[in-house]
């Protein structure tokens, strides 16, 4: 019997500009810039993780930074089309607020199912989301942003996949991964992991009006779920190639272990382990301060840093709040 996944693990999406992407998650939304390395399959470009103050799992978006790709990415089919947040239920009018004053894309607050919904876009036009569950969210914020704790961010919530078909995404979810199924509304199916909740979510939502997804800048590249440890990895891949999906062997992605594959719409899933951590590198204090390389991309230091874009790195210490 194969581990229960306990929820989502990270997102990666795509950005353009680094300076501007660090720029909108650290002093826009507050969240910890917690590394800052290279893409390990293409080390010419950034690859950054914001989170909450270790990045734990379930709190992290990654980016993958490829300022030089012309053709902008497009939400369709067979992509996870937003990433919703974790917020408290009475931090709505603060975050409204906030998007007026940083010049923020947004839309007029929502309901779906029992939450309070405001979608937004980070300035590569990546569809975000801020969510309010019936239940608070028990997780702590990073405290050393710029946003208050009371209205903080405390980890994802959950993401909408966009699909053409739902049964067999679907069965996936439920009969492999072990995903509950919670409900459906207005094209959209709900599927929950382990003990549900904030971190736990997964949308599906049917679209037959769409062409299919572009991933380029401004669209998720994958999404990962979590496994306790290299165990439980080994044999959630033996439970997919079983099954008839062809998995990749395990990646060392030095702060997780990885396996990828496609789900049946077409959306790039990853399984990573919750160990070593991002503390496996820099001390949790130093997160972020500056480039970090895995051993085997350290020889090519001096090379990379030469072609990798300079960056404006979070001042130390975080300024005081601000709005
Ligand atoms: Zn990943």
């Amino acid at each position: 019997m194969v581990d229960q996944i306990p929820g989502i693990h990270h997102v990666t999406a795509i950005a353009g500009d680094p300076n501007v992407n660090i720029d909108f998650y650290t002093r826009v939304l507050g969240l910890r810039l917690v590394k800052v390395t290279v893409n390990f399959d293409d080390p010419s470009a950034y690859h950054f993780y914001f989170g909450d103050e270790l990045g734990r799992p379930g709190t992290i978006l990654t980016f993958f930074v490829w300022p030089h790709w012309v053709v902008p990415g497009r939400r369709g089919t067979g992509q996870v089309t937003a990433v919703a947040f974790s917020v408290p239920a009475g931090s709505f009018d603060y975050w409204q607020g906030r998007f007026e004053a940083h010049g923020v894309r947004f839309e007029p607050l929502t309901e779906r199912f029992d939450e309070k919904v405001l979608a937004f876009y980070d300035p590569d036009g990546l569809k975000l989301e801020l969510v309010a569950g019936p239940e608070p969210d028990g997780r702590e914020p990073w405290s050393g942003g710029p946003v208050p704790a009371e209205h903080a961010i405390r980890g994802i919530y959950g993401v909408t996949l966009t699909e053409a078909a739902h049964d067999p995404t679907a069965g996936l979810l439920t009969q492999i991964m072990g995903f509950s199924f919670q409900g459906a509304a207005a094209g959209r199916y709900r599927y929950a992991a382990g003990a549900s909740g904030p971190g736990a979510i997964v949308d599906v939502e049917v679209r037959r009006d769409l062409f299919r997804g572009r991933i380029a800048a401004g669209t998720v590249h994958h999404v990962a779920f979590r496994t306790r440890n290299d165990e439980t990895q080994l044999a959630w891949r033996s439970r997919l190639l079983a099954a008839g999906y062809q998995v990749t062997p395990v990646r060392d992605r030095l702060y997780f272990h990885s396996i990828y594959f496609f789900e049946p719409g077409g959306v790039l899933f990853e399984i990573a382990t919750g160990p070593p951590g991002f503390t496996v590198d820099e001390p949790a204090e130093a997160l972020g301060t500056g480039l970090r390389l895995p051993p085997w991309l350290e020889p090519r230091r001096a090379e990379l840093e030469a072609l990798l874009p300079p960056l404006r790195l979070p001042v130390r210490p975080v300024p005081t709040p601000e709005f």
